[in-house]
């Protein structure tokens, strides 16, 4: 198949990080594109109020970014980026909308959040397993939840669930969080948090809807069920060639550079980002800023 458009960077995810990047390149004058899977704005989607350093809520701030980044001309090429080819002196990423042939590419395709894999969860997908507090709490108004983790993502969520729901059971694997200060403050200041230390997820009960989870052999009667265990580095489209960690997040190997020349990497995909909204943004930044760099160099 030949090529079916030609940018100067192509940035694969339009996330917190790629959309950075994308409007970086933007603003430097580069001929810009991304592809994007599902929804742009990406996991920050899940927040209605942000606590980091950035203000508003994630649909507000992806929805700014991506009609700052239309008006600046940035092409949406619409497709699921599935490999990166070298050709020549060019890459060329694929996607199921074609050949996008690229001078620099940015990947910022972020991170899934981790499945427990226990018998019941992916059976009961869409069926009272969550993985948005923000956007599904108001379905289970009154109703009784489980949350699992001990992180700022769980104990988040769990606040949050608390807000709608008669009780939400806390499920933690170990004996204290590691989560903010001020999570932690919130949720055990919440009459209706109940946690649950030291305990694991068994299995995940019902047929139409969940009913129940198995937690260390005892069942606690819910409807809905959130686990917030840890990020998967979404990386497996991605060549051989492009070297990662134990996780499968991309390393960044030269500056923001991954071991593929011209292929740069932003964002909770690469090794080391922070994992905050203001961590992506500036992570989408500093790559697109190498790519430019790598761009200018190239010309000379
Ligand atoms: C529940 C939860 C609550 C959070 N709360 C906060 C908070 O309050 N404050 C804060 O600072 N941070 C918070 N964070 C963290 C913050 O949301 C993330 O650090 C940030 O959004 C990560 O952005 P990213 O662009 O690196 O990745 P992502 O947001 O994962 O974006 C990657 C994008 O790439 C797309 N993609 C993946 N594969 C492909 C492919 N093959 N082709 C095309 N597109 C692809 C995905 O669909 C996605 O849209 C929270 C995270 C979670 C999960």
């Amino acid at each position: 198949m030949s090529d079916t458009t030609s940018h100067d960077l192509v940035v694969i995810g339009a996330g917190a990080a790629g959309l950075s990047a994308a409007l970086e390149g933007l603003r430097a004058g580069l001929a810009t594109a991304w592809l994007e899977a599902q929804m742009f704005g990406g996991l920050v989607l899940n927040v209605n109020v942000l606590d980091g350093e950035v203000q508003g809520s994630g649909a507000e701030l992806s929805s700014t970014w991506m009609s700052d980044a239309v008006e600046l001309g940035g092409e949406n090429l619409e497709g699921v980026a599935s490999g990166i080819e070298r050709d020549g002196d060019a890459l060329v990423v694929v996607s199921d909308a074609g050949r996008h042939r690229a001078r620099a590419v940015v990947v910022a395709s972020g991170a899934a959040l981790k499945k427990l894999g226990v018998p019941g969860e992916a059976e009961l997908e869409h069926k009272g397993v969550s993985h948005c507090a923000d956007c599904d709490g108001p379905m289970f108004q009154g109703q009784d939840v489980v949350v699992v983790g001990g992180g700022d993502s769980a104990l988040q969520s769990a606040t949050v669930l608390s807000r709608f729901c008669s009780r939400v059971h806390l499920v933690h694997r170990g004996s204290a969080f590691r989560a903010k200060p001020q999570w932690v403050d919130a949720v055990l200041s919440a009459a209706n948090i109940q946690v649950h230390w030291n305990s694991v997820v068994e299995e995940l009960l019902g047929t139409a809807g969940v009913e129940g989870v198995r937690v260390n052999g005892e069942t606690l009667p819910c409807s809905g069920f959130f686990a917030f265990v840890g990020l998967q580095p979404a990386t497996a489209f991605l060549p051989a060639e492009i070297a990662r960690d134990e996780r499968g997040a991309v390393l960044a190997v030269n500056g923001m550079e991954t071991s593929m020349p011209g292929v740069f990497a932003a964002g909770v995909v690469r090794a080391g980002c922070g994992g905050s909204l203001a961590d992506a943004m500036a992570d989408g930044q500093a790559a697109a800023q190498a790519a430019i760099a790598h761009l200018a160099l190239a010309k000379a």
